[in-house]
């Protein structure tokens, strides 16, 4: 009797610790509202700049040759970077900001190319700073097609994840749905939709051949990488990264979404193929259990001395 008793014990303890592990990152970004005080999303402080120039005492624009400006939110608590990239016949604008402060004014500053808004992903800190009349393409995907009511795009809760900012999920029209692998004609330039999942299953980059650029999104950038979050997974960041380190050349520089690298202060965040390969490195040691980690949640291991990879509780392997 008292041994059957100890079995259910461990099935039920078994059995919670599996939920619990499926649901941490839900249970994460649920109680993140109730268990923090609301985030002041800007901070008064000015900011100090370590490349380019500031516009509206709140976004850093760099131009970083060829057409291509980074547009950083350094006043923002994420301090997220957009990329807008110019060609001949149109621009295309990496992500769209937190929508802290209104980035048109600064696009059209700088192109008089009508411009076309790509989402890295679906994040709150990517999407919100869309706004109405918007010419927004989104990756053509099952999940993404699934998210389409009447002829208006809205990601889902846990795809936006607004709760972090108090924000509303946003619901748009959609003007182009671009397929993995697809080259995007910008006029005298192309570049390469590459469907880059880890960060969340949405997630693309995008490839500039003739640059020898990669704009990364959130799938790599210096600081810690988010492979916590619902719809992270560490199998498909591990994937991804060893397609990348396969199909793009060495020197390929990756251009990524979010602030800063140690030691350059606020400048648009970049990284290389080297550090695409610690990441794999570190992936590949989490899996076989030989890389230490510290924290509950997120677990946070050290990928090199730009990086550190935060992940959901161990036991689950995603
Ligand atoms: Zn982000």
């Amino acid at each position: 009797m008292k041994r059957r008793g100890l079995l259910v014990s461990l099935a039920v303890l078994a059995f919670a610790g599996v939920a619990a592990a499926r649901f941490a990152p839900y249970l994460y970004v649920e109680s993140w509202p109730l268990l923090n005080d609301p985030v002041t999303a800007m901070s008064p402080d000015p900011v100090r700049i370590a490349k380019g120039g500031m516009a509206d005492d709140y976004f850093a624009v760099e131009e970083l040759g060829e057409g291509v400006y980074a547009i950083g939110e350094p006043r923002y608590y994420q301090a997220n970077y957009s990329y807008l990239i110019v060609g001949d016949k149109r621009a295309l604008l990496f992500d769209a900001g937190s929508g802290t402060r209104d980035m048109h004014p600064v696009v059209k500053g700088l192109t008089d190319r009508p411009v076309t808004i790509l989402p890295s992903h679906l994040h709150y800190d990517h999407l919100a700073g869309i706004g109405a009349g918007d010419r927004v393409a989104i990756v053509d995907l099952p999940s993404t097609r699934a998210d389409v009511a009447g002829n208006r795009f809205s990601p889902g809760r846990y795809q936006f994840l607004g709760m972090f900012d108090g924000l509303k999920t946003p619901a748009f029209e959609v003007a182009e749905w671009i397929k993995p692998g697809a080259t995007i004609d910008l006029g005298g330039r192309t570049l390469r939709l590459l469907s880059t999942p880890g960060h969340t299953p949405q997630s693309v980059s995008l490839y500039d051949a003739v640059g020898g650029r990669l704009f990364t999104g959130d799938f790599i950038y210096p600081t810690m990488l988010y492979a916590f979050l619902p719809g992270a997974n560490r199998a498909d960041y591990r994937q991804t990264a060893q397609r990348l380190l396969k199909e793009l050349p060495p020197e390929t520089r990756l251009w990524a979404a979010h602030c800063c690298r140690r030691n350059e202060g606020y400048a648009a965040p970049w990284l290389t193929m080297k550090d695409l390969a610690d990441l794999d490195r570190a992936l590949g040691r989490i899996d076989a259990g030989t890389l230490e980690a510290t924290g509950f949640f997120p677990r946070r291991y050290r990928v090199n001395d730009q990086m550190d990879i935060g992940t959901t509780l161990s036991w689950i392997g995603s």
